[in-house]
């Protein structure tokens, strides 16, 4: 066949589609760690490995890839009786170890006096991570909350005084103390606190679908929980509280409860 007509046949099946696909589009790179942002046709049905995901009347969802998933993902979406499978491979990464030493122990190992608070003070938490709002601004880019140098990356198994402890989840950000901390996204306050045993003053953002981010071992905190809060927006100013070696602030996402690459949603 002549070549023009293969290119004038395939022009008319690129503009008269006369098979009706869904539209399933996906911002972001399958790789263990990274935040995905998806859109669909408003209406459509997504689960992934048979969670169905949250889609918004514009058709937006957004789900995670936990540090270390191995398998593949399975993506399907019906919409007007129509089901489809998509099977998307996950990029797997190396990890950095990163040893930090002259931490008081009972940060390290907290006496057991302290069980107590800090079970407490991690339900708190992860009810916080856990709410399923049909806020869409996850949807929007998210900013650095302060300049800084990047000393502590996502996903680095840590060795505090010579004992392994689990994975570092966050970006430590070095930067004075006093520094303004900005808002990364638009969002909701669902916890703000002065003196958390870990995390110190920590403010917690719901950005909607299971999205929210963290900020920890903070001076000061200007905003309280309920608080409608706009990307760029003051929230407190960097300190060194909690289990902390010096001003810096640490920077999280979690899509519910994986913790997510802050650098994959920091576009
Ligand atoms: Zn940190």
């Amino acid at each position: 066949m002549d070549s023009t007509i293969v290119y004038k046949i395939a022009l008319f099946f690129l503009i008269f589609n006369p098979f009706q696909v869904v539209a399933l589009e996906f911002k972001g790179e399958f790789i263990q760690g990274h935040f995905i942002l998806g859109k669909t046709d408003p209406g459509a049905k997504i689960s992934i490995d048979e969670k169905e995901l949250k889609v918004s009347k514009e058709g937006y969802f957004v789900f995670g890839i936990d540090r270390d998933h191995h398998n593949d993902l399975v993506f399907t979406k019906i919409f007007n009786n129509q089901k489809e499978k998509i099977i998307k491979k996950v990029q797997k990464r190396n990890y950095a170890i990163q040893k930090i030493d002259g931490l008081p122990e009972t940060k390290v190992t907290p006496p057991e006096s302290v069980y107590r608070r800090i079970k407490e003070e991690n339900n708190r938490i992860s009810i916080a991570r856990g709410i399923n709002s049909n806020l869409i601004f996850f949807s929007e880019k998210f900013i650095m909350p302060i300049e800084g140098v990047v000393s502590g990356v996502y996903g680095s198994q840590r060795i505090l005084n010579g004992v392994p402890k689990l994975p570092h989840y966050g970006i430590d950000i070095a930067a004075n103390e006093g520094t303004k901390i900005k808002s990364s996204g638009t969002g909701i306050v669902t916890l703000a606190e002065k003196d958390l045993y870990y995390t110190g003053g920590t403010i917690i953002m719901d950005h909607g679908h299971g999205i929210s981010t963290i900020y920890s071992h903070l001076q000061k905190i200007l905003v309280k929980v309920g608080d409608q809060v706009r990307q760029g927006d003051i929230i407190g100013t960097v300190g060194s509280t909690g289990r902390s070696t010096g001003p810096h602030l640490d920077f999280r996402i979690n899509w519910f409860q994986t913790r997510l690459d802050p650098m994959s949603v920091l576009r």
